[in-house]
């Protein structure tokens, strides 16, 4: 009999909605290939849940979310809301969420694809053979830390980790870390930062549990700069919410575009698979958004949440073999293309590869 999988499914605003609905394309594709069942959930959050509830992230999603096996998210976000009031807007349903689930660890892959070597603005001899995970401290740290307050001559917010937060998250970056290369890069600000060394002492204590995998430590301004300068001296990258937020985005683009990094949230329970990128308001209801992102995420959905194995990898040898076959979405049109995809194009083209 075929398994049924509950998936809940959150599209967002902006591009969320587009991109959201190629990756469920390529679920059903996959799910009738390999004898599996998807019964979608939809569930508001962000813009789309203030438009429609009032508030950024409703209680029928908070309830929702923990009735599913996984959450496949879109993007959230976009100057319609930017006006309101910080705990009303979108960005707020997020964290809120994110928090709510228990999903501490977010693991954002930066692979370089071959066919993409001359997609990136980096020389490609920098940039070929890079496969970067990014193990981002998701549900503490500054985004979270209390106090935080914005008053009318000083605004402050809080950065804040305790011993169990570090020790879940160095963990899962040295198991991740067992079964790549072997290498933990743990960034941080030591140099300045009290929380930072408290981090690094303790990531450090950690490492003695994993005598086979090599740790190493950087300051989080010579990391950003390591990984344009030579991105491949890196296997896992262990890194707290905000130095994560910020050094992922610029490890996306040794991929070529924003549009092609998934990302996987884990913890105590539900995973939350999405795009790394935002809502993309300036292209948004165009349908030219890449889909790859998404799909990807759903791939990793597969793989993290559900251990479907077989199927993740039919997508993702999907995804290589469009890009090797010369099809590209407007983000990355300039670089080797053969043909020009819409958003939905895109889709369809993984649809037609997973075999
Ligand atoms: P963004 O990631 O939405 O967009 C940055 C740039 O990348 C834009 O030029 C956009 O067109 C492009 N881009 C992003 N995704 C793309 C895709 N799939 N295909 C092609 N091009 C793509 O970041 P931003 O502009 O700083 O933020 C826009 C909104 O998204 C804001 O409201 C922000 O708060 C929100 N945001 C949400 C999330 C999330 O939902 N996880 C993450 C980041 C930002």
């Amino acid at each position: 009999m075929s398994k049924t999988y509950k998936i809940g499914v959150i599209r967002g605003d902006g591009i969320g909605p587009e991109i959201v609905t190629e990756a469920l394309k390529v679920l059903d594709r996959v799910g009738s290939v390999c004898d599996m069942n998807f019964e979608y959930n939809e569930m508001l959050l962000g813009g789309a849940a203030i438009d429609a509830t009032g508030v950024p992230f409703p209680e029928a999603t908070k309830s929702g979310v923990s009735e599913c096996d996984a959450v496949l998210f879109g993007a959230i976000g976009g100057s319609k809301w930017d006006s309101l009031e910080r705990h009303l807007r979108p960005e707020s349903g997020l964290l809120a969420l994110r928090s709510h689930m228990g999903t501490f660890a977010n693991l954002r892959p930066a692979v370089v694809y071959d066919e993409l070597v001359n997609a990136s603005t980096l020389k490609p001899e920098v940039i070929s053979g890079v496969d970067i995970m990014v193990v981002r401290e998701l549900t503490g740290g500054i985004y979270f830390g209390q106090p935080r307050e914005y008053l009318s001559d000083h605004a402050y917010n809080t950065m804040i980790y305790t011993k169990n937060e570090v020790e879940r998250i160095a963990k899962i970056a040295f198991e991740i870390a067992q079964k790549r290369d072997k290498r933990v890069c743990s960034v941080d600000k030591a140099n300045v930062l009290e929380v930072s060394q408290f981090w690094r002492d303790i990531v450090t204590e950690i490492a003695k549990g994993y005598p086979d995998v090599e740790l190493s430590h950087m300051y989080v301004d010579n990391a950003a700069m390591q990984l344009i300068r030579n991105p491949k001296q890196f296997d896992v990258i262990l890194t707290s919410n905000l130095f994560g937020d910020i050094l992922s985005d610029a490890a996306s683009m040794l991929s070529g575009s924003i549009g092609l990094l998934p990302s996987a949230s884990t913890g105590k329970g539900v995973g939350l698979y999405e795009p790394i990128h935002g809502s993309a308001p300036d292209i948004a209801g165009q349908g030219i958004a890449n889909p790859l992102a998404t799909i990807s995420s759903a791939a990793m959905m597969l793989k993290y949440a559900l251990n479907e194995i077989e199927a993740s990898q039919k997508i993702d040898n999907a995804i290589k073999q469009a890009l090797k076959d010369g099809y590209r979405t407007g983000d990355i049109g300039a670089y080797d293309a053969k043909t020009i995809c819409n958003c939905s194009q895109m889709g369809d083209v993984i649809v037609s590869y997973i075999k």
